[in-house]
């Protein structure tokens, strides 16, 4: 009974049953052209498979095309959504979370791409890009996105050499500079991190969207553009809440979970890094992707890969970056985890309950910070929240420990906003949760008053 009124109470999954609305034109247009896509690189592999596997590569590979042709096929004309067959560590979950789209559908008819919940069938179709390559070992650890997440990261290459540079001259004066001067150099790299979050594959569905210009030099043009700005709070957080004046920062462990590789996963290694030589932070722990998952996300492989070239970059201080990384990841001050929970459909609220190791660890935590907008739906709930409602009622008891989500809005859900506010930005720009131009620095505390 208790459980009813509380689920009477919040507002419905985006959807593309909503005909017209932002889920269900991703539905009908971008997923399908991933899709083609994830078929086209496969099959310009098959050399490459060929080489490696011999004629089981290439038998692999016609089959996984054809499972992913299936696929597609099944989205675009609405299909219901099919358990999966794969047996691999999180299959089970997947299936479970099938039984419970179900039990909500009306009149018994099955979840599918168009009626069931926006967030829930767009994870399911990454997940089942990893099923059609398992269910053909030769090919199961090929990185369908590999390429374009490489291509990001080295077209990219001159803002990175830029925000290196800046981050090892910060270092140099660590020491001399004044409270004040630290919270600006933490307000810059906060926002860094945050815009760094612009460049996101899924949402331009492959095309290239690496970063070219110095991205110190743009923050105070890009000010206006964040439309909720906490980052007072988040210090206040690190800094054991007794700013200004005084050294009484926290030194505690900061978690932050990736959302791109490429130029955004150096943004935020950058970030860790002035975190703990600012000795804001004394440990950072990074939660990447299990699988290659909404095109650019990053995972092991992405992690390890990029700062390897970082380090083997020609340019001194790019390469000093990467060689200070190496050695936060041997000395134990940097560590990567990729549970599998960051690869399954559930709102954030459900981590307690099905993924409680994940949830405990958290708790763990000093401050999390969220990147991106995939981490921005799930803390939601990817629901149709009035703008205005609290950050802290969306997030529906989520709560492991203080969090902030850095995200630029590429989906239609912001919460937190002011009275009017929202209203504004759709009578003067129509497309402001989509664009991927705003951006907001959102903080919960489990000690904030509500
Ligand atoms: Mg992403």
């Amino acid at each position: 009974m208790a459980n009813q009124v509380v689920l009477r109470s919040v507002p419905q999954s985006l959807s593309a049953k909503f005909v017209g609305s932002f889920a269900y034109l991703t539905v009908k247009d971008r997923l399908p052209t991933i899709l083609t896509k994830v078929i086209d690189t496969i099959h310009r592999n098959k050399d490459k498979f060929f080489e490696e596997h011999g004629e089981e590569g290439v038998q692999a590979e016609k089959r996984a095309i054809s499972l992913l042709s299936k696929l597609r096929n099944e989205l675009q004309t609405d299909k219901p959504v099919l358990a999966l067959t794969d047996n691999v560590v999180d299959t089970d979950m997947w299936n479970q979370y099938l039984q419970r789209q179900q039990a909500l559908m009306d009149d018994n008819e099955p979840p599918s791409w168009f009626k069931s919940p926006w967030l829930y069938v767009e994870c399911y179709m990454y997940r089942k890009i990893q099923e059609s390559l398992h269910l053909n070992p030769p090919i199961c650890d090929f990185d369908v996105f590999k390429e374009a997440k490489t291509k990001s990261f080295f077209e990219s290459q001159q803002p990175i050499m830029a925000i290196c540079t800046y981050l090892q001259e910060l270092n140099k004066n660590m020491d001399d500079l004044s409270e004040t001067q630290l919270l600006e150099h933490f307000l810059k790299l906060l926002q860094v991190s945050l815009w760094g979050n612009k460049c996101d594959l899924s949402i331009s569905a492959g095309q290239d969207n690496s970063q070219k210009a110095s991205p110190v030099d743009s923050l105070e043009d890009l000010k206006p553009f964040i439309l909720v700005d906490d980052s007072n709070l988040v210090w206040s957080v690190l800094t054991n809440g007794k700013i200004p004046g005084g050294s009484s920062k926290l030194q505690g462990r900061v978690d932050i979970v990736l959302d791109n590789a490429g130029f955004e996963l150096v943004t935020d290694l950058i970030f860790a890094d002035f975190l703990v030589s600012s000795g804001l932070a004394s440990k950072v722990c990074f939660h990447g992707k299990s699988m290659p998952w909404f095109v650019s996300d990053t995972t092991k492989e992405d992690f390890h890969w990029t700062i390897r070239q970082t380090l083997a970059a020609n340019h001194k201080w790019m390469s000093k970056s990467g060689a200070q990384w190496q050695c936060y990841l041997k000395d134990g001050t940097w560590s990567y985890y990729d549970h599998s929970f960051w690869t399954l459909p559930h709102e954030f609220c459900d981590m307690a309950a099905d993924a409680p190791d994940l949830y405990a660890t958290l708790q763990k935590s000093d401050l999390i910070f969220f990147k991106g907008d995939l981490n921005y739906r799930k803390l939601t709930s990817d629901r149709d929240w009035g703008h205005t409602e609290p950050f802290e009622k969306a997030l529906r008891g989520f709560q492991p420990a203080s969090l902030c989500s850095l995200r630029t809005l590429k989906a239609n859900v912001q919460v937190g906003l002011q009275p009017g506010q929202g209203e504004n930005l759709t009578a003067q720009e129509p497309t402001w949760m989509t664009s991927g131009k705003y951006a907001v620095v959102q903080f919960s505390s489990p000690h904030r008053e509500q």
